[in-house]
């Protein structure tokens, strides 16, 4: 069932929330033992949860917009007294001292959170499989990831044992495993969702994002977690969006090398996705983005650097797991090397090199003028166009194992997602089923336009 439906059927009676979270955390016990979406459920806060919401029912008082919706969360984003690790050994015993906005949003709104889904460690992967704790099998085939970094929040959605989750999103990380689960997944404009309570990795891009089965439901949760937040002195009010008519929206399709090297069921995904856009008769224009193909580099050396100042606090001291027996300097050195897997050391050791006197210039300053080169590309490509329509992956989702030894085509899994990251611009998955796996394109619009891709997908996929 869909978010909009449980809603509704809470908020007129027909449904019970306790008897639909109960529900829920049988389906989550049957389901994942053969997908590992989940690290932990929330049995008992979820109850309570659902209770109030009941109780509140029988005493006649309005319920929120999520009313008995289940939602699982990513492992990086805070709930008050509940665990959350970022899927590293470093945070395993660490219990939120807060609560996220972005979840305090959703539960003022009346909807259940159930649980804490797998990530690759700290957000930083594109397969899940740099978790600590457990790998995450993509639903439509065992033997493929989910994509990632929020791989279990995408896979809890495609294998229906929720209908709402959140990820975040650096470089693509709810964008890719949309495509690979074959789910509705946005990337909001940076600065539209609070990141209070969002584990920090790379903070100058990073955004909380859901995951949904339908493009209303993803309308629907976007529009109770976005919005100014005193507590994010980097989040914005949400503009009043005005969308074009439909009629007059022009469609950008790039026409630069790495937009065609993708494999053949990506592009048949992406032919029949521009087929249903002519069928609308919406024009469709042909444009460059040609700085777009050093967006991957400049993402890594950025998000690596931010990532390098960002994870110092886990020294063991202040945060996260303590080496035993030794003092000071070593207790840092042997709690960190213990602590972080090898995935979360490469990119600490890639930005601090990169943030070193001798190499800034070349590196971590190189990479901020090509985000800007990047922003300006498609800053010119909107005075243009209104959507720019891509693939959101290369492939569509890998097997098991095929990547951890080359992080460096892990890497490249980013080369449609990365571009919007580092311009700040908001961006969706929209699944397309070709063969026998899920594909996904992408819809980018400028800052704040989240509605008309909402808009865009709603008439394209009807
Ligand atoms: N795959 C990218 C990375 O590893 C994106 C991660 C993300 O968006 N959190 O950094």
């Amino acid at each position: 069932m869909n978010a909009r439906d449980i809603a509704g059927y809470v908020k007129s009676g027909k449904l019970l929330a306790a008897e639909t979270t109960k529900k829920t955390l049988e389906n989550i016990h049957a389901k994942d033992s053969e997908i590992g979406a989940f690290l932990e459920t929330f049995e008992e806060s979820a109850m309570r949860k659902a209770c109030q919401i009941d109780s509140k029912f029988k005493k006649g008082e309005k319920l929120g917009k999520l009313a008995g919706v289940p939602v699982a969360i990513k492992d990086n984003i805070l709930y008050g007294s509940h665990r959350m690790t970022c899927a590293s050994k470093t945070l395993k015993n660490y219990i939120s001292p807060y609560t996220a906005t972005a979840v305090q949003k959703l539960l003022d709104e009346d909807a259940v959170i159930v649980g804490r889904t797998n990530m690759d460690e700290f957000a930083m992967g594109s397969s899940t499989e740099n978790s600590a704790f457990q790998i995450t099998r993509n639903p439509y085939d065992k033997n493929r990831v989910p994509g990632g970094s929020s791989g279990g929040s995408a896979a809890a959605v495609a294998a229906g044992m929720v209908p709402l989750s959140l990820g975040s999103d650096t470089g693509g990380s709810v964008r890719q495993p949309a495509a690979f689960c074959g789910v509705y997944g946005l990337k909001p404009t940076y600065g539209s969702v609070s990141r209070y309570g969002l584990a920090a990795f790379a903070s100058s891009m990073e955004q909380i994002g859901p995951f949904a089965g339908d493009i209303e439901d993803l309308k629907l949760i976007f529009s109770v977690i976005s919005g100014r937040d005193e507590k994010d002195s980097t989040s914005l009010p949400a503009e009043k969006q005005v969308s074009p008519a439909l009629r007059q929206i022009k469609i950008g399709v790039p026409t630069d090398k790495i937009f065609q090297d993708v494999s053949g069921e990506i592009m048949k995904a992406f032919e029949e996705t521009l087929d249903k856009i002519k069928r609308e008769k919406i024009s469709v224009k042909e444009i460059s983005l040609e700085s777009i193909k050093f967006s991957v580099p400049a993402y890594y050396i950025i998000a690596s650097s931010e990532a390098s100042s960002n994870l110092a606090r886990y020294d063991g001291t202040r945060y996260g797991f303590e080496a035993e027996g030794k003092k000071a300097f070593s207790s840092y050195s042997q709690s960190r090397g213990e602590g972080f897997s090898s995935e979360v050391k490469r990119r600490i050791l890639l930005g601090t090199y990169a943030l070193s006197a001798g190499y800034y210039e070349e590196y971590y300053l190189t990479a901020k003028k090509v985000k800007h080169l990047v922003r300006a590309d498609f800053g010119k490509a909107f005075q243009e166009v209104d959507i720019i329509l891509t693939p959101t992956t290369p492939t569509a989702a890998f097997k098991l194992g095929e990547k951890t030894n080359d992080p460096l085509s892990m890497y490249l899994s980013d080369v449609f997602t990365a571009g919007q990251s580092l311009a700040g611009i908001c961006a969706l998955n929209a699944p397309v089923k070709t063969g026998n796996l899920p594909c996904g394109v992408q819809f980018s619009a400028s800052h704040f336009k989240e509605n008309l891709l909402f808009d865009i997908v709603k008439k394209i996929w009807r």
